[in-house]
């Protein structure tokens, strides 16, 4: 089924439990890693011959696979051209597949102020533009200028923040597949900026549980008040599902423990979402992906 041509990029049933921050789930049928967009666009059109869907796979840190794994395609754009920065005046581009947390450094050093609240949101910027992430009541989708979308016959189109549709936790793209985002930022003092990034980090760190890496942020926060504070009032922090917990001191994280199954943290996330309904009336949304 594989052309010759694509046989050394793509790999059979690649477990993708590793490449997640849960560790939890089953392989991709098939995943590549392309060396850069021509490369890409060569696996999109074998997967729309075949007809197999096509995911995306940034850094792992907002996704759930199930133990079936995912039956098509799935591709992560971390090679160097695909996830690579240039700065020109108040503008910094970045490949899709960079980690957020470069972009971030990239932009203070280079004196460019306006992401420095993303500091320490674990993830690659293709993710984290399409999910509209925030911190601090700030999002990134208020940095974009605009970005390029690889579309299914392979042509790339740009697409202005306006059309963008950031919302909060949320885009018009979600099903796109983004290679690229211009930021327009502001201006600054570069040791200033990066005083404040410090900062930022330390407070960023203090409010993250310490103990494990396989965690997850199932919910986005809803208006009235931060996820953590709703879950803590409704007493549900440290409440366990089999081998899945959230965390006590961060209730709005979900821990995996040794032994964590994907239908235990759903079982978790609906028990979490029913009593915070029963109790308060509000209706937490999920920010986690389910593969
Ligand atoms: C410790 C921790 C702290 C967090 N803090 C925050 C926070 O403060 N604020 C916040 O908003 N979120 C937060 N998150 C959630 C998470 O970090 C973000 O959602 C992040 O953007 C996910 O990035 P990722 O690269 O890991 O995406 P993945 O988990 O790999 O993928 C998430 C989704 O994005 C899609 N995707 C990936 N790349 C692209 C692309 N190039 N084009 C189109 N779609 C793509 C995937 O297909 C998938 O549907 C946190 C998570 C953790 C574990």
């Amino acid at each position: 089924m594989i052309p010759d041509h694509l046989q050394h990029l793509i790999r059979s049933d690649e477990p993708l439990a590793p490449l997640t921050w849960l560790k939890i789930g089953g392989p991709a049928h098939f995943f590549a890693e392309p060396v850069d967009l021509d490369q890409f666009r060569q696996l999109l059109a074998w997967a729309t011959e075949n007809e197999l869907p096509v995911r995306i796979l940034g850094g792992g840190s907002n996704l759930l696979v199930r133990e079936s794994g995912f039956d098509g395609l799935v591709v992560s754009l971390s090679a160097a051209p695909t996830s690579g920065f240039s700065v020109s005046d108040d503008r910094l581009t970045a490949g899709a597949g960079a980690k957020l947390s470069h972009a971030v450094v990239k932009a203070v050093s280079a004196g460019l102020g306006g992401l420095e609240h993303l500091v320490g949101i674990p993830g690659t910027v293709g993710a984290a533009v399409v999910g509209n992430v925030s911190s601090g009541g700030r999002d990134i989708g208020q940095a974009v200028q605009c970005v390029r979308v690889m579309q299914p016959d392979g042509t790339i189109r740009e697409v202005g923040a306006e059309e963008v549709g950031f919302t909060h936790r949320k885009t018009a793209l979600a099903g796109t597949t983004i290679v690229e985002v211009d930021f327009k930022l502001e201006p600054g003092d570069a040791t200033a900026l990066t005083k404040r990034l410090q900062k930022l980090w330390i407070a960023r760190n203090s409010t993250r549980p310490s103990h494990t890496d396989r965690i997850a942020m199932p919910f986005v926060d809803p208006d009235s008040m931060p996820a953590r504070e709703l879950i803590q009032n409704v007493g549900l922090a440290g409440l366990r599902e089999g081998d899945v917990s959230l965390d006590s001191a961060q209730p709005h994280y979900l821990v995996a423990h040794e032994g964590a199954t994907s239908d235990q943290c759903l079982r978790l996330i609906e028990r979490v979402r029913e009593q915070v309904l029963l109790q308060t009336g509000i209706d937490l949304q999920l920010n986690l992906q389910i593969w």
